[in-house]
């Protein structure tokens, strides 16, 4: 079996996390408020426990009836004072959880969103950033929940800690009873929770296959099979079955419940029969009153519950912990790359800059093989190189090493000399524009898109940048123009723009960014050939006072760059402009031939 692995944060350094986390996003009152919150829930339990003793003794002692009537007034009003606070209080307290929640989630969107690159890729990471989740995605998710036990455990304590004053006029062994009555309770309780924890998954399996059969029998898309090959009945039976299964299984749990239930009983049973008998021998030993009875008798009930509730909450707590645990380590998990401790970089306006592989060789964590060889390549200041190979050459990977998203395993990438690992890495991400495979649109206009802000967008220049990307004609046939909002997920208003539409739409974003490197993925993968040609037409002029990395798969499509390198076996197999690579007569001439008759003749023959 494999050993548990211990919790990398114990729970007092996580509920500490937590309220020094409200103490700093200002949520303060969650800690006065809550600590309030436990006096007043103790001093309310107080009161109501001497309510009827104190009235019954002031009849005893024949008090006059208008002290008794100021008694009975007193309490009313201080019962009364105790509830209209909580009440008052109980909906900022729970306010202030709230926030607490959301600071968290904050932060897990920050370090998400702001990581170095290459964690995005890292499972543990992405499983720590999963479990997060479920601590900050409801009320009673461990972020906010662990404040109101928190909560709960000072009020326990500060019941028990009163309770214990109150009660040493009785018995010692009394007291004694009361804890072991109390924590065996506890203990059968834990028992079936643990049960039910550590199955689980069999609860959820039976769970999921009775919900899958009940969904396929109501699903529009199955009724026709259902009815042609008469699965009506093998599926009632099967469902019959699976209820059979379930019921066995929830027998058994119902069983340990009912055990525990009954153990439960049979020890405050016992608590409460040894308290009577403690309190009777008391009362004929004339040691106690009738009054002092009852309260002893009710506080023997109060100071069970308050152990009870300690134990509770004690547990919970940890569990919340437990599951907090992945939020810490999400959020503190290692850096690669240097952010503000690394040398500040701004791209001066105008300035063209070298980009050097020396010696790179990079492998993904995990692989058996290195994707990229001990390549060399430099990017000229305003050079336009074009980067082709197969799918799976390493195209992309050679990219991201460029713009810096992964480092190198071996070798280094170097800005004008100086290796780029020890610059800023968000400074360094500023000498970069690109239009990237995979598309990223953000639920806001279109304009915004371009500018990539809401705030100080430059419209002729998002004019001109849709311009040059072709897109002139479809925006400014929509209603609203570039204030048209994309994303129907979140808007209803919304245009969806066509996959070669937000190709171009990410071109002219591209365009808009002035930083003196532009990079190009697959830049035309989603536009039909006319679309394609024409950008192709316009590369020098949309490309002009930039350095350029244009990559693709199509070996001819990147004529009009200065230089062509060709990728394969983990490394820069040839270099050269199209037509030097196709007297070479090599890899490429090889592989453009292969493509160019699939083109003149149709590729039938050629997959044959
Ligand atoms: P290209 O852009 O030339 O199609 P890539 O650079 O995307 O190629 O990928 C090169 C190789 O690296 C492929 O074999 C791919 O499966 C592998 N690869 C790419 N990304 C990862 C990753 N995140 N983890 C592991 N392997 C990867």
């Amino acid at each position: 079996m494999k050993a548990k692995e211990k919790p990398k944060f114990n729970t007092w350094q996580n509920s500490f996390w937590m309220l020094a986390l409200a103490w700093r996003e200002k949520e303060k009152k969650v800690i006065f408020l809550g600590i309030l919150s436990a006096i007043l829930t103790v001093s309310l339990n107080l009161t109501e426990l001497y309510v009827v003793p104190v009235i019954l003794d002031t009849v005893e002692t024949r008090a006059p009836l208008g002290r008794l009537a100021l008694i009975i007034a007193g309490f009313a009003a201080a019962l009364m004072a105790i509830r209209a606070l909580s009440t008052y209080i109980t909906p900022l307290e729970a306010y202030g959880r709230l926030t607490t929640r959301f600071a968290v989630f904050d932060a897990l969107n920050i370090k998400a969103s702001s990581t170095s690159y290459p964690n995005i890729h890292d499972d543990n990471f992405e499983k720590l950033g999963k479990k997060s989740q479920s601590t900050i995605n409801h009320d009673h998710a461990a972020a906010q929940a662990i404040l109101y036990t928190l909560r709960q455990l000072v009020t326990n304590v500060l019941g028990f800690a009163v309770y214990v004053a109150l009660m040493t006029a009785i018995h010692p062994l009394l007291l004694l009873l009361i804890f072991l009555t109390t924590g065996g309770a506890f203990l059968l309780n834990r028992k079936c929770s643990e049960y039910l924890h550590e199955h689980r998954e069999e609860d959820q399996a039976h769970n999921r296959r009775l919900w899958y059969l009940f969904q396929k029998m109501q699903d529009p898309a199955d009724a026709k099979d259902i009815r042609l090959f008469g699965l009506q009945p093998w599926m009632e039976s099967l469902y019959d079955q699976l209820l059979e299964a379930y019921y066995l299984f929830a027998g058994k749990v119902q069983m340990r419940l009912f055990l525990a239930k009954v153990g439960e009983i049979v020890l405050t049973f016992l608590r409460n029969g040894a308290a009577y008998a403690v309190l009777i021998y008391m009362v004929l030993q004339g040691r106690i009153g009738v009054p002092e009875f009852l309260l002893s008798f009710t506080a023997v009930a109060g100071f069970a519950a308050w152990i009870t509730g300690i134990l509770e909450n004690v547990s919970e707590v940890r569990r919340y912990s437990i599951e907090l645990c992945a939020v810490r380590e999400y959020l503190s998990y290692p850096e690669l790359f240097k952010f503000e401790e690394g040398a500040a970089l701004v791209p001066e306006p105008e300035r063209l800059y070298e980009l050097k592989l020396e010696n790179v060789s990079f492998r993904y964590p995990g692989a058996d093989h290195d994707v990229l060889k001990n390549v060399n390549f430099t990017l000229h200041p305003g050079e336009k190189v074009a980067v082709v190979g197969l799918n799976g050459a390493g195209k992309t990977t050679l990219v991201k090493l460029l713009c810096g998203f992964l480092d190198p395993t071996e070798g280094r990438v170097l800005l004008d000399g100086r290796d780029i690992r020890e610059y800023n890495r968000r400074d360094y991400y500023k000498l970069f524009t690109a239009v990237f495979q995979d598309f990223s649109l953000l639920a806001v206009s279109i304009a915004a898109n371009v500018a990539q802000s809401e705030e100080n967008i430059d419209m002729a220049r998002v004019r001109d940048c849709i311009d040059r990307a072709g897109l002139t004609a479809k925006i400014e046939s929509l209603p609203e123009g570039y204030d048209t909002k994309l994303l129907r997920s979140v808007h209803f208003d919304a245009v969806e723009l066509s996959g070669g539409e937000t190709q171009r739409l990410m071109l002219a974003r591209a365009l808009y960014r002035n930083a003196p490197v532009i990079v190009l993925d697959e830049p035309t993968a989603a536009l039909d050939p006319i679309a394609e040609s024409e950008m192709y037409g316009k590369y020098h002029e949309m490309t002009a006072g930039r350095s350029s990395v244009y990559i693709s798969h199509r070996l001819a499509s990147t004529r009009f760059c200065d230089r062509i390198l060709y990728i394969e076996d983990a490394g820069i197999a040839e270099e050269g402009t199209h037509e030097e690579l196709l007297a070479r007569g090599g890899r490429y001439a090889a592989l453009f031939e292969v493509q160019s008759r699939y083109y003149r003749e149709g590729g039938m023959d050629d997959e044959k």
